[in-house]
């Protein structure tokens, strides 16, 4: 932020400088120009044949020389200017990292595959906000062959969105009606909730017959088991719809945040139902790499100055956690604490019958060390780590999140 701030105090200077130059040149040049009308209407005025006159001359060549010297003057105002200017190339240099290689997978996006993977990304941000044009032209000049039919749903998505935007519900309407039943399963409040900005919408104007609005209540019917709370205040807000709502107990339905909260709750819903992530994945690997460049710039930095580079050798693993906040935390993750590594689908966490869990990896290498022979052939005990219970590894169980 500070970088930013650095950068935007240096553009603000050449702006400074270059609206002064401005409105100094444009003052100096409307004064010549008035200058030289002045002295043209003055020799038009003489005798047609006339010669000019000393003094005549002598204003002529001084006017001259001024307009030679200010041109001169305001060349090299222009020219100090690009020093200026030239200044905020250098403090974004100084201030904005531009070398990442040491930070990222060389050759990530060089075969053919990922970089498919990535334009579809792409397209796929694209197809979400709406610019179908653009998604188009990645789609053909990518060679990318999407299905029109997989467009499909991000622009019916986009359509009804933007509907709601202005306040429209009925696209969102039918679309839940449409998709009842996969939104019920889905626990969704989304058609009570639309239903409830229409019936207030329709409260909200006065010269509604209160006949039609109570005809419309009848929508609420069958929300009426899980939703009985809110429907009855809605009920109670038609007793004010003759006087104005805005200025009954009930004026709070008219925030307008239940707007807001409409747009969220149908992006979230509509996206769970054709199984797509609630945010663009593009988005949210930039904002991840934005929070986790800086401290592996820093690392990378730290080991250069102490020598030792060779600690981070695989770039596909980080050499540190790195913290993106709660928002981009999607689900539970286990970290070994033997290997101090973190489970995967091949290391999955393992419970031992004591009730600890440790990595599968781990067991194994605890289970290597520990074969013996008995009467019935060659036997393996395991003593958990944490405390001294023995048992026989296949007895764990892979525990899933
Ligand atoms: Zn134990």
């Amino acid at each position: 932020m500070d970088s930013c701030m650095t950068v935007e105090r240096e553009i603000d200077k050449v702006l400074t400088k270059f609206g002064g130059l401005h409105d100094h040149s444009v003052d100096t040049i409307e004064d010549f120009i008035t200058s030289l009308e002045n002295i043209r209407k003055e020799l038009a005025e003489g005798p047609a044949d006339g010669e000019v006159q000393v003094t005549q001359s002598l204003v002529m060549n001084q006017a001259l020389h001024r307009v030679q010297e200010a041109t001169s003057r305001m060349g090299q105002e222009h020219k100090d200017l690009h020093s200026t200017v030239s200044k905020v190339g250098k403090t974004i240099d100084r201030n904005f990292v531009s070398e990442f290689s040491a930070v990222f997978t060389e050759g990530s996006f060089e075969n053919d595959e990922t970089q498919m993977l990535l334009n579809e990304i792409i397209c796929e941000h694209f197809l979400r906000q709406g610019k179908l044009d653009i998604a188009e032209a990645l789609n053909e000049e990518a060679d990318l062959n999407l299905d029109p039919v997989q467009m499909e749903p991000f622009l019916e998505l986009h359509r009804i969105l933007g509907a709601l935007k202005r306040r429209n519900l009925q696209p969102a309407l039918s679309w839940t009606a449409a998709n009842r039943d996969s939104l019920q399963n889905q626990g969704s409040n989304l058609e009570f909730k639309l239903h409830r900005l229409q019936f207030i919408e329709l409260v909200s104007q006065t010269t509604q017959n209160q006949t039609q609005v109570l005809q419309y209540a009848k929508n609420f019917a069958k929300f009426a088991d899980k939703h009985a709370r809110e429907v009855q205040v809605l009920m109670g807000s038609l007793l004010y719809m003759k006087q104005g709502i805005h200025t009954s107990p009930y004026a709070f339905l008219l925030d307008p945040i239940y707007w807001e909260e409409i747009c969220d709750v149908f992006t979230r819903d509509a996206c769970a139902l054709m199984g797509m992530s609630v945010e663009s994945p593009l988005s949210v690997s930039i904002r991840a790499g934005c929070r986790a460049l800086p401290p592996l710039l820093n690392i990378r930095q730290v080991m250069q100055q102490r020598q030792v580079s060779g600690v981070w050798t695989s770039k596909d693993e980080l050499p540190v956690e790195i913290d993106l906040g709660n928002e981009h935390r999607y689900h539970s993750i286990f970290a070994c604490p033997i290997l101090r590594q973190q489970s995967t689908e091949h290391n999955p966490p393992v419970r031992l019958i004591c009730g600890h869990v440790i990595s599968r990896d781990a067991l194994h290498k605890l289970a290597s060390g520990n074969k013996y022979v008995s009467q019935f052939g060659v036997k393996t005990l395991v003593k958990c780590p944490y405390c001294p219970v023995e048992q026989n590894p296949d007895d764990a169980k892979v525990v899933m999140f």
